[in-house]
């Protein structure tokens, strides 16, 4: 199995049958994340880069079915801030010293493109880079967004499975989700995309499959996170994902993929007090604290017992500081683009 991570560490290559059977090994652990922190080390340096994250719309119309936003959860109040409240959030965030800021909300068309392309260049005014993640539009929508400011989209996958997918996600389509990404990677964005480990039935094979797509995608950032079930949703009463596979996911997707930009998620952290951390030192680079203010924190209930719901962004930001800080790594001053050595 070591030759195996070695093998990983030396080509960034498996194939589907070494990532099934590093996958699932529970021996060498700790040696997989040792080499996923050197390759962190080597490919993008000691820099943290934080992104200043804007839940600005908890409204949804679509019904993942492990997502506690959903539109068929009656139980959470709606809530959509309005474009000055948002850009007045975003220039708070540039003052406490972030280089990007991630707008993200539920899918859905309470904005018009042309009030989320208003928003994009008055923030871009504060010079940062700004990264979207509002989910699936047409490619003349992704377009006019692009044209208005915007360096990034995460649209996170979850799975790869067609089957995991139809079941998880009513009346969407894998395929078009997969044509997004496509779309979003040739019209210049900087891509995201990602998965949910320890989604009911799940296998190891399809969690292979994630990772070779993310390759074949060529995606500048992946987010991976447990599977942590919500109550108000069907699949509140299933066992969720652990700390430790997700972790071993991301370790794995670093060594394949060197350069790319990787956080240390939230869920994580939810299921481990010093998950994020911990995942700083196991291959990721990123984190993405919340700069919303406290109100609408525990309304953007993703899944339950999130981190930080009752703090502002100034103690947020002053928490993360300090972790980073104690492991020796420093705050990227930069915008925090991939960086492609
Ligand atoms: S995962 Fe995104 S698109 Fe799906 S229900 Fe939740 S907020 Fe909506």
């Amino acid at each position: 199995m070591k030759n195996l991570i070695d093998k990983a560490f030396y080509t960034h290559n498996l194939s589907y049958e070494e990532l099934i059977y590093l996958i699932k090994d529970e021996q060498f652990n700790e040696y997989l994340y040792s080499k996923a922190d050197e390759t962190r080390k080597i490919f993008v340096g000691d820099e943290i880069h934080l992104r200043g994250l804007i839940e600005f719309s908890n409204i949804c119309k679509n019904n993942c079915q492990y997502c506690g936003l959903q539109k068929n959860n009656h139980k959470i109040d709606r809530y959509k801030m309005s474009i000055d409240e948002i850009y007045q959030t975003a220039k708070q965030a540039v003052i406490m010293g972030y280089k990007t800021i991630v707008l993200q909300s539920g899918e859905s068309e309470v904005y018009s493109v042309d009030e989320l392309c208003k928003i994009i260049r008055k923030i871009k005014l504060l010079n940062v880079a700004i990264t979207l993640s509002i989910g699936e539009k047409n490619s003349d929508e992704y377009k006019e967004l692009k044209e208005a400011g915007a360096d990034r989209f995460l649209l996170r996958i979850e799975t790869t499975s067609p089957k995991l997918y139809k079941a998880l996600h009513p009346s969407m389509s894998l395929s078009k989700r997969m044509a997004c990404l496509h779309y979003l990677k040739k019209i210049g964005f900087e891509t995201g995309t990602g998965n949910l480990i320890g989604l009911p039935n799940q296998t190891d094979e399809s969690i292979a499959n994630d990772i070779l797509f993310f390759k074949e995608l060529d995606a500048d950032m992946v987010g991976l996170g447990p599977f942590i079930p919500h109550n108000d949703t069907p699949l509140g009463n299933y066992k969720g994902g652990t700390f430790e596979k997700a972790l071993k996911v991301m370790a794995i997707t670093r060594l394949l993929m060197p350069n790319i930009n990787i956080p240390a998620t939230t869920a994580m952290e939810t299921l481990n007090p010093n998950g994020r951390i911990i995942a700083l030192q196991s291959g990721a680079n990123v984190v993405m604290p919340n700069v919303n203010e406290t109100k609408y924190r525990s309304k953007y209930e993703i899944y339950p017992n999130k981190i930080c719901i009752n703090d502002n962004p100034d103690k947020c930001r002053n928490c993360i500081e300090a972790k980073i800080k104690s492991i020796g790594r420093t705050i990227s001053q930069t915008k925090g683009f991939r960086l492609h050595k």
